[in-house]
């Protein structure tokens, strides 16, 4: 049975105490660090977890993907794609590096992508206010239920914003960000600390494997195409300079966090999500990635694999 199977691969992995907290956010350096859960969610609404699957944590980085796909669906393939390649960098999530000659980031799920797919969600008309009320009603779309923000962690990280802002100061000379980098700044960084269980972000990575449908709610939350694109880039860019690893160990197009979550979604079949916050050297959690190579290796969920 699967809930007795998820058990048991958690047992293996518990006594993992490698890695560490994210230290650059205050708030994050304080949490719990032996918190580990993991959930399944099927695409027609089956849910097993097994852990810690209703603790809060703020969601970072994986907030991105489904940014990416709010700010596709508001403004467009052909504006989005103008100011944000999908191209890996195979550099880390904070690395101040544009594409040459345009001045467009790589890829959304690096920070300076990130970033300016923020200011993307609706029209750079919206008040910035209203964008980030957008970014987590999108959010809580995703994943079924409304959620919140933890003011601490995001007033923590906004302290310590600095190399976001450096980022977002070299996007503006580009123009690919056109208004205060401050403002937009202290959105994304609204956006990562939106509160989620490991159980919230299975359902989210379940509505990507459905179509973009959440298999609860029964709302599309954006249209298949999007969904599509949003994969690709988590096959290609998902797990910060990795991604290579990634895709030939495990096989999952997926998305980690600083705070220690992980999501993956195979299309048509199911969401899964994992937390424990601390990181190996690339920033993802490091018993989440042990957990995701043995569902990939006992339950033949790698991609490129005939089922
Ligand atoms: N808010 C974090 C940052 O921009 C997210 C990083 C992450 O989860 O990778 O630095």
């Amino acid at each position: 049975m699967i809930p007795d199977y998820l058990e048991e691969v958690l047992g293996n992995v518990a006594s993992d105490a490698t890695g560490e907290l994210a230290g650059y956010i205050p708030e994050l350096a304080a949490v719990d660090p032996e918190r580990l859960g993991a959930v399944f969610a099927t695409v027609d609404g089956h849910v097993y977890s097994a852990g810690d699957v209703d603790a809060e944590f703020t969601i970072q980085s994986i907030s991105k993907p489904f940014v990416y796909a709010l700010a596709l669906a508001d403004s467009g393939f052909d504006a989005v794609l103008g100011k944000v390649g999908v191209e890996p960098s195979g550099e880390a999530f904070n690395q101040i590096s544009l594409e040459e000659g345009t001045g467009r980031p790589f890829n959304p799920m690096i920070n300076a992508g990130a970033i300016t797919v923020h200011s993307l969600v609706r029209s750079e008309q919206l008040a910035p206010d209203e964008r980030v009320a957008r970014v987590v009603r999108g959010l809580s779309a995703f994943a079924g239920r409304p959620l919140g923000v933890d003011e601490a962690v995001c007033a923590s990280e906004m302290e310590n914003a600095h190399r976001n802002l450096a980022i977002a100061h070299m996007l503006r000379s580009h123009d690919i960000l056109t208004e205060d980098p401050r403002i937009v700044v202290d959105g994304y960084i609204r956006q990562c600390s939106v509160l989620v269980t490991t159980r919230d972000l299975a359902m989210m990575a379940a509505t990507l494997a459905n179509r973009g449908v959440n298999p609860l709610t029964g709302e599309q939350v954006v249209a298949e195409r999007v969904v599509r694109q949003v994969l690709s880039v988590l096959s290609t860019c998902g797990m910060y300079d990795a991604a290579g690893d990634w895709a030939t160990q495990v096989g999952i197009p997926a998305k980690s966090g600083v705070s220690g979550g992980l999501i993956g979604a195979l299309p048509g079949q199911i969401g899964v999500a994992t937390f424990s916050p601390r990181l190996d050297s690339h920033g993802n959690s490091v018993r989440g990635v042990s957990l995701f190579e043995r569902f990939s290796t006992d339950m033949g969920l790698h991609v490129m694999e005939v089922p």
